[in-house]
């Protein structure tokens, strides 16, 4: 699709959808020159060349990328509007858009009833679900892995429960055993499952933790803020792609409480967009609140009845309809880019791992990896390395590579790779989040830039 032509069609459908109602003088207060303006943008787009190519293919860094074309269009046409989903009359339209679109989210995860609605932020839906965990476990505190999201820790912190840093796997997946003995110690109500982890891409074994729900009536909440979307390669309409992921965590999600994705990540949408849904669409009588100046218009529809959140952008739904009506989360519709970026990340890992420059730390089990400089031989000497290669593969002037680094601890360092000298008590890693299918075709050269560039840094040393 021609972004440009969209967005001019965009804004020639709001010109003709006002031109439907009476005329009126715009006020001068508030009406800039077409001179004055192309001052201050030359400025304003001159600020935001400091940024880091995330649409590139090159560009493996961050979870970040920009949002498909079809939500810039959504967006931007129901912005011009500006609705407020906090209720149906602040946006009728895109109340219903907001419901349909979580509705196919829902679907995506296998639920049948829910309750659900969308959110600004994988951060204010954890909120809530962690908010309903309190409420409906009331004393009861609430465990979550020691690779889980630090917005766990935090919001444990504001709604005043006790959180249970519980320890990992050498998967970097929360111990089972573990939570049972927290469960059985009376301590905790609520169990944070992790799928897809924001350093590594672990995912917790949902599927076991089904037991502790029957054994202790832990309530069991999924933050899949990052990974959910995986959930569509997952099912047996999946074929091929299905061989990406071991599809029972997946699987066993709709099993648990409340459910957190974002959009935001891996559904193409633009920062602002997160979700929460229950399966038990009852939670809505802990939101319940009576709020006089808003709803006037009498639905059944007021979604801001059941979240945390007010004001809530009526574009960011819009954006999403639109988008998942043209990529569905199918196998063959959103499916298809996230089972490229796996394939990629494969690829990848087996083209580090087979250099003498680099080894991969674990197995990546979604499109994150977590690698490191092989030579030093020790935590001290892998740091250095690691921040050298990040710095100059960013900085090159021909072909950058933009990484992340990821630290870790130098036991969980020593539980995947025994033979390293732990001189520190950790290690900063290289680390990849490959969320762009466009990288399946450029991984041989982003592996040669990162030899190259290793191979540079050792030089220096070797020099030095
Ligand atoms: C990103 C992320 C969050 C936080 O979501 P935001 O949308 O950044 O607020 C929470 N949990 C996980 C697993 C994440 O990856």
């Amino acid at each position: 699709m021609d972004l440009e032509r969209w967005l001019i069609e965009s804004v020639a459908h709001h010109r003709q959808w006002e031109a439907g109602f009476a005329s009126f003088e715009r006020h001068p207060s508030l009406e800039i020159s077409d001179e004055t303006f192309a001052n201050a943008f030359g400025e304003f787009t001159k600020r935001l060349e400091g940024n880091y190519p995330y649409f590139h293919p090159h560009y493996v860094g961050q979870m970040l990328k920009p949002p498909h074309p079809a939500a810039t269009v959504g967006y931007l046409a129901a912005m011009l509007i500006n609705p407020n989903n906090h209720s149906a009359d602040g946006g009728p339209a895109t109340t219903e858009m907001e419901i349909e679109a979580v509705d196919k989210l829902a679907e995506m995860f296998g639920l049948r009833a829910h309750l659900g609605h969308l959110t600004s932020s994988g951060t204010a839906a954890n909120l809530e679900a962690l908010y309903v965990a309190r409420q409906s476990h009331p004393g009861k505190g609430v465990a979550y892995s020691e690779d889980a999201h630090y917005t766990h820790e935090r919001m444990c912190g504001v709604l005043g429960m006790a959180g249970y840093p519980v320890r990992t796997d050498g998967y970097g997946r929360i111990d089972l055993n573990a939570v049972a003995d927290l469960a059985d110690s009376g301590v905790i109500g609520s169990l944070v499952l992790t799928a897809g982890s924001t350093g590594l891409g672990a995912v917790d074994r949902i599927d076991e933790a089904i037991e502790l729900k029957r054994r202790f009536g832990l309530r069991l909440h999924v933050d899949a803020a990052y990974g959910g979307f995986f959930s569509i390669l997952a099912g047996e309409r999946a074929g091929q792609a299905r061989q990406l992921i071991d599809p029972t965590p997946w699987l066993a999600i709709k099993e648990c409480d409340s459910i957190v994705v974002d959009p935001h990540k891996h559904g193409l949408q633009p920062y602002g967009c997160g979700a929460v849904l229950f399966t038990d669409p009852d939670v809505a009588r802990f939101y319940l609140h009576d709020s006089p100046y808003t709803y006037y218009t009498p639905s059944e529809h007021h979604l801001g009845e059941i979240s945390l959140e007010c004001s809530r952008g009526g574009a960011s739904a819009a954006a999403l309809w639109l988008t998942l009506r043209l990529l569905p989360p199918t196998p063959e519709g959103l499916g298809a880019p996230l089972a490229a970026g796996l394939r990629a990340t494969r690829k990848l890992a087996a083209a580090l791992d087979d250099s003498s420059a680099f080894a991969v730390y674990q197995r990546p089990e979604l499109d994150i990896l977590a690698f490191y400089p092989r030579a030093p031989g020790s935590l001290t000497g892998i740091d250095r390395a690691s921040g050298a290669v990040l710095e100059a593969g960013m900085s090159a002037a021909d072909t950058p590579v933009f990484l992340s680094v990821l630290r870790v601890s130098a036991g969980e360092f020593g539980r995947r790779h025994p033979g390293i000298d732990a001189d520190a008590d950790g290690a900063r890693l290289l680390r990849s989040v490959v969320m762009k299918p466009e990288v399946e075709s450029e991984v041989g050269t982003i592996r040669r830039r990162l030899e190259e560039l290793c191979g540079r840094w050792r030089d220096h040393i070797d020099q030095g």
